[in-house]
């Protein structure tokens, strides 16, 4: 089923890597447009899609993260409820297998965007985020998911001088806040945790992050709550969402059923706008982009140097993501944060081959001792993005409904907690995590089309202008952050 990127290119009329360095277009030449974590063995068979009415308890839209975590955690906060989950294609095909599998702590996007945001509750979300991690390790042993759950920590590596400005200061704060960190000391340091002429600095962190993969943490999830007596359906688009007519649940249409259920959990990321408009003022999809080395040689890793093989990012305003596998392969993704206008998610966007040698080039230019390297698999996927980067929430048709979404590109820790979130707005349970202002808020909206291309652009040309210019934020951007609008990956 996997057919090499040149020829998707040709068939779409894309751009082709015949317009590269020949040796970026060799690197990618037998890459395959497809997630690493989705293509692997031991994918579960789908199961059957929907077909006639039924009822249930609670029916949740969307089989990524946040819809696994929401059944298999009501199967565990309420057990005998009635669940349903409903997916349009198969469970974790989107964002939750295809990410880069950085399993954060953190609730609010990082440390910085936290405090600039919710400053007085930052101490509460850290804690309830390091909470949420330890409990999703537990979950993952507790089921033995085979997933490569290792709470590794991360680096943050600076590639330009202006990049370490703030992060002595970052250091204290997030020792204040619990965590273990280190400043690197400048390239030495730096290049001591992983071997690149490119850092200048950085910070070492041993806490608040955990590397997984993603795709068999999606089916492993899957299958506990299959285990757990969650009625999934796959293949089953909800198309309608509205009251029944008693008014007291609501009514799920799908192709060929529906659904008839007391409570509804809206867990379906970008999409989720066209069931509930309100949503869809908030978000908007980024497509973000990832490449896959094939396993490295013994020599090859060593020449890295990676020996606490701690996720990595640096730190440009357009940043680059990066680790390993347990196979030892490298996923290289992130920078290029593509807005296509007019916001559509399209198939045909998940190959970009401009992308995918800009992406190879900027890691050959990293790590130049890995020349002659090659991309098994180049994929895109989209990213639920919104003006303050971190999870909001919400209900609608008098609290039978409750969504989460705007993760913005920290998804994969966060999304447990927004399970917990909508079980306790749908059963109306009292407790901490709802009184949170990172809660009860919404982010700025993004202004409606076609004015919401311009900006986003806009913004996008300016933030590649600051990476270029040491930092430095020009007038519009400096207006976006008065505004608390912002634009992320
Ligand atoms: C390339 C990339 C890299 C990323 N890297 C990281 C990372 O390293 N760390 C991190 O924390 N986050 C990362 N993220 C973000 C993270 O993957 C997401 O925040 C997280 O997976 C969101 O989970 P979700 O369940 O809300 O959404 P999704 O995984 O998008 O799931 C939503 C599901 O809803 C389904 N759906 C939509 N509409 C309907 C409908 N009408 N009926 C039925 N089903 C429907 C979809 O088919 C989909 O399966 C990355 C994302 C991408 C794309």
């Amino acid at each position: 089923m996997s057919i090499p990127i040149e020829a998707v290119c040709e068939s779409r009329s894309m751009v082709t890597s015949r317009q590269v360095d020949p040796a970026i277009a060799r690197s990618l030449a037998s890459a395959v447009p497809v997630p690493f974590w989705l293509d692997q063995p031991g994918a579960p068979e789908p199961v059957p899609a929907l077909a006639g009415p039924v009822t249930a308890d609670l029916a949740i839209i969307g089989g990524g993260f946040t819809g696994l975590w929401t059944a298999l955690l009501a199967s565990e906060r309420y057990p005998g409820l009635d669940v349903v989950l409903l997916e349009a294609k198969t469970a974790g095909w989107a964002a939750s297998g295809r990410n880069g599998g950085f399993c954060s702590a953190s609730l609010t996007h990082g440390i910085g965007n936290g405090l600039d945001r919710f400053p007085d509750e930052l101490p509460l979300l850290e804690r309830l985020g390091a909470q949420n991690l330890r409990e999703i390790g537990e979950t993952v042993a507790k089921h033995s998911i085979d997933c490569d759950f290792q709470p590794t920590g991360e680096l943050a590596l600076a590639t330009e001088p202006w990049q370490l400005d703030g992060l002595d200061e970052e250091a204290v704060t997030a020792r204040r806040l619990g965590h273990d960190v280190q400043v690197l000391d400048g390239p030495a340091g730096a290049r001591a945790e992983l071997a690149s002429p490119r850092w200048v600095g950085g910070l070492k962190y041993t806490t608040g992050n955990a590397l997984v993969e993603p795709g068999r943490l999606a089916w492993g999830l899957r299958r506990a709550c299959l285990d757990a007596g969650v009625r999934i359906f796959e293949h089953t688009p909800v198309t309608s969402m509205s009251g029944d007519e008693a008014g007291a649940g609501m009514l799920l249409r799908t192709p060929y059923g529906s659904v008839r259920a007391a409570r509804v959990a809206l867990a379906a990321g970008v999409p989720g706008g066209s069931l509930l408009r309100r949503i869809g003022q908030y978000v908007v999809p980024v497509w973000d982009y990832v490449l896959m080395t094939e396993p490295l040689s013994a020599a090859r890793l060593d020449s890295l140097g990676w020996r606490d093989r701690r996720g990595a990012s640096d730190l440009g305003n357009q940043f680059h993501y990066f680790r390993l596998t347990r196979d030892n392969r490298v996923l290289w993704g992130g920078y290029d944060a593509v807005y296509y206008n007019g916001g559509r998610i399209r198939p045909e966007h998940e190959a970009r081959p401009a992308t995918f040698a800009k992406l190879a080039a900027h890691f050959f230019a990293t790590f130049p001792q890995l020349e002659g390297v090659s991309f098994t698999h180049a994929w895109g996927g989209v990213i639920d993005t919104c003006s303050r980067f971190c999870a909001f929430f919400g209900t609608a048709h008098a609290g039978r409904v409750a969504y989460a979404a705007g993760y913005t590109g920290l998804g994969v820790g966060a999304s447990r907690f927004a399970a917990q979130v909508l079980l306790d707005k749908l059963q109306d349970e009292d407790s901490e995590r709802r009184r949170l202002s990172l809660v009860t808020t919404k982010p700025v909206p993004f202004p409606p089309e076609p004015l919401r291309s311009g900006v986003i652009q806009a913004t996008r040309a300016s933030i590649a202008r600051a990476d270029r210019n040491a930092g430095r934020r020009d007038l519009w951007l400096r207006t976006l952050d008065r505004l608390g609008l912002g634009f992320d990956s």
